[in-house]
C-alpha cells in the first residue's frame, strides 16, 4: 500500500516441493491497527505467519518493520527490530510460576542500558516489568501458581504477556482463542482490543465473531493467496468469501 505502512509484505512466496502454499502474497499492517487473516484450514496462514516470524526461510519477496528489511534477518532479530509472536503456549515454562516465566521473559528482552544498572536496580527493573506484564494481561492474582497448573485461558494470555515482554511493534497471534470456552474468548478478546493502544497486531483466527469485533481489515487467503481485503462489511458481502470460506 502506502510507502509509509507500519509492517509491509511484498510477493511473498513458499513452495513445499511441487505445492505452492503462499503464492507472491502481499500485506501491510499500519500502525494501531489489527488486520486479521481467515482462510480455509491449508490456505498457508501459519506458513505465512512462519515466513514473517522467520521460521521459514522465503523462496521469495520482502519483508520490512518501520523501514527495516527483515528477510535476511534470524527470529531472535526480527524480535529485536520489533516483531513478536505468540506461540500457541509452547513459550511458557509449564514447571515455573507465572512470576518466573514472566521475570525469564523481561530480562531476555531487556535493553542495552539495563547492563549498566547495580545488580539490586536491575532486579526492580525486572520486577515492575514483570508485574506490569501480569496486569495488562490480568494475571496479577496467579503469581505464585506454576504456569503448567493454570487453566488453558490464563495460559494463552500468559503467552501473550510473554510475546509482549518483547515490546513489539507488530505482534503476530496464531488463533489466540484456539480451544477457548465462550468466556475464555470473550476475555482474550477485550485484552486483544485493549492491546492495540501498544501494538499494531496481525491476527489470525477462527473465531469469526471475533475477527469481526476486532478487525479494522480481514484478509481472506485462499490456497495461498489473498483472494479479497477490506472492512467487515465488505467481507460479508463478499460472495465468493461466503461461498469458500464462511459457508464451510
Ligand atoms: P493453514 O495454517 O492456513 O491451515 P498451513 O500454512 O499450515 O495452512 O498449510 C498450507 C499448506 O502447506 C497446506 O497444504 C499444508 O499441507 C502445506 N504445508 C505446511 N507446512 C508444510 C511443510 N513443512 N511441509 C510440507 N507442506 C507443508
Ligand atoms: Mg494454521
Amino acid at each position: 500500500m502506502s510507502a509509509t505502512s507500519l509492517f509491509e509484505a511484498k510477493g511473498l512466496v513458499k513452495r513445499f516441493g511441487g505445492l505452492l502454499a503462499t503464492d507472491h502474497v502481499d500485506i501491510t499492517v499500519e500502525p494501531g491497527e489489527i488486520h486479521a487473516l481467515i482462510g480455509p484450514n491449508g490456505a498457508g496462514k501459519s506458513t505465512l505467519v512462519n515466513l514473517i516470524s522467520g521460521l521459514l526461510p522465503l523462496d521469495e519477496g520482502s519483508l520490512s518493520l518501520d523501514g527495516v528489511e527483515l528477510a535476511a534477518l534470524a527470529p531472535h532479530q526480527r524480535v529485536r527490530a520489533g516483531l513478536s509472536r505468540c506461540f500457541q503456549v509452547t513459550s511458557v515454562f509449564k514447571s515455573d510460576t507465572v512470576l518466573d516465566n514472566l521475570l525469564l521473559a523481561a530480562q531476555a528482552h531487556a535493553g542495552s542500558s539495563f547492563r549498566f544498572l547495580s545488580r539490586r536496580a536491575a532486579e526492580d527493573v525486572l520486577m515492575e516489568t514483570a508485574l506490569r506484564l501480569a496486569e495488562t494481561v490480568g494475571l496479577a492474582d496467579v503469581l505464585g501458581r506454576i504456569a503448567g497448573t493454570l487453566p488453558h485461558g490464563a495460559q494463552r494470555k500468559l503467552d501473550v504477556a510473554l510475546a509482549l515482554a518483547a515490546r513489539p511493534r507488530l505482534l503476530l497471534l496464531d488463533e489466540p482463542m484456539a480451544g477457548m470456552g465462550p468466556e475464555d474468548s470473550l476475555q482474550m478478546v477485550a485484552l486483544i482490543e485493549q492491546l492495540r493502544a501498544q501494538t499494531a497486531i496481525l491476527l489470525i483466527e477462527h473465531d469469526m465473531d471475533a475477527v469481526f469485533q476486532l478487525a479494522d481489515r480481514i484478509s481472506v487467503l485462499v490456497y495461498g493467496r489473498v483472494l479479497t481485503s477490506g472492512d467487515a462489511s465488505h467481507i460479508k458481502g463478499h460472495p465468493e468469501v461466503q461461498a469458500v470460506y464462511l459457508g464451510t
